[in-house]
């Protein structure tokens, strides 16, 4: 990146949020895998993010937003230009509650899954018991639509708000971000800022216990202590993409570091030095495989960005 550009960067957020510059990714995805992005910026608020994203715009830098990299492939190459963290933008407020004791709650991009529903739990509000043991971002989690067989974030959201890549603040309901399975619309390029989830009212203890259930559920059936990105494939209509590849025989198969975690088929982990090449040629491997026993292919849930060593 061009020292101007740095000096942009630096200039745009004005003392309200901090760059680094040449930061490896690696640092920042659970895979602990990712060459270095040109400058990785923490914006403090959403003024400085807007002044970012249109100072990048005017330069013909691209820029991206960025969660905890749970759900991210990096390339060795790293990312040409920006990545935006919200890590700095973590608050959950409820904005209104009713006498039934449902509530209209705020969540900021940065806050963390864990955070949304320890605040919830302790509030007695319900809806969000999908998120025990999924690691993430609310702004990650709205990207993905993040759940699990207990609901995802389409039932609960009402308004996602973002900023757009010419630093434009735009507001999306439900519908408009066209949430599906582990997917949404909103526009890869657009940096979600916060949501608004409308959630009923349950008591605590009945919210302990279905999470309870679900994280012993979890705990019984993935891999623990390597470093991964959960699922790496979506499931087919129908079908679970673990089940298809444990049939293909391939668990434990590994190219280089990155192995075919033989706790779960559908899980693929670092285990030790993998480089992203060795994720993708094993990506192929298992979809080859899968292919041609099954005539399926596997589409990836995991997010693959930047560009190769
Ligand atoms: C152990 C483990 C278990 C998991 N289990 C589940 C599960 O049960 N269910 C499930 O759905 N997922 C699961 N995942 C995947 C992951 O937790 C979710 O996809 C999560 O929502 C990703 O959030 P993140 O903040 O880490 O996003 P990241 O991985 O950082 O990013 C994911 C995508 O969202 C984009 N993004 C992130 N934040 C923003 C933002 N503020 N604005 C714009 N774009 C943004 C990124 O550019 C990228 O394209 C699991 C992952 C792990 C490691």
């Amino acid at each position: 990146m061009r020292d101007e550009d740095k000096q942009a960067i630096v200039d745009a957020l004005a003392g309200d949020g901090e760059v680094t510059f040449d930061e490896p990714m690696a640092r920042h995805t659970t895979l602990r895998i990712g060459g270095p992005v040109d400058a990785w910026v923490a914006p403090g608020s959403v003024a400085a993010l807007e002044r970012l994203r249109a100072a990048c715009h005017a330069r013909g830098l691209v820029s991206r937003g960025f969660g905890s990299g749970s759900n991210l492939l990096v390339r060795d190459g790293g990312i040409r230009g920006v990545a935006i963290t919200l890590r700095k933008l973590g608050n959950v407020t409820i904005e209104k509650r009713d006498a039934d004791g449902s509530a209209v709650v705020w969540l900021d991009a940065g806050a963390s899954t864990g955070k949304v529903l320890s605040f919830c739990t302790r509030e007695s509000l319900g809806g969000v018991e999908f998120l025990g043991g999924v690691p993430g971002t609310v702004g990650g989690g709205m990207i993905m639509n993040a759940g699990t067989y207990l609901g995802e974030f389409k039932d609960v959201t009402t308004e996602v708000h973002a900023v757009d890549e010419r630093g434009e603040a735009v507001v999306r309901d439900n519908a408009a971000c066209g949430f599906r399975y582990r997917h949404s619309d909103i526009p890869p390029l657009d940096v979600v800022t916060g949501a608004r989830l409308r959630l009923p009212s349950r008591p605590r203890e009945e919210i302990d216990k279905v999470v309870r259930e679900l994280r012993d559920r979890r705990k019984a059936r993935e891999p623990h202590g390597v470093p991964n990105a959960g699922s790496i494939f979506k499931n087919p209509p129908n079908e679970f993409a673990g089940r298809l590849i444990e049939q293909c025989g391939l668990k434990g198969r590994r190219v280089g570091g990155a192995e075919v975690s033989p706790a779960h088929a559908n899980w693929l982990v670092n285990a030790g030095g993998a480089t992203a090449k060795d994720f993708l040629e094993l990506v192929e491997i298992v979809r080859a495989a899968v292919v041609e026993r099954f005539a399926i292919r596997l589409e990836l849930e995991v997010k693959v960005v930047g560009e190769d060593a």
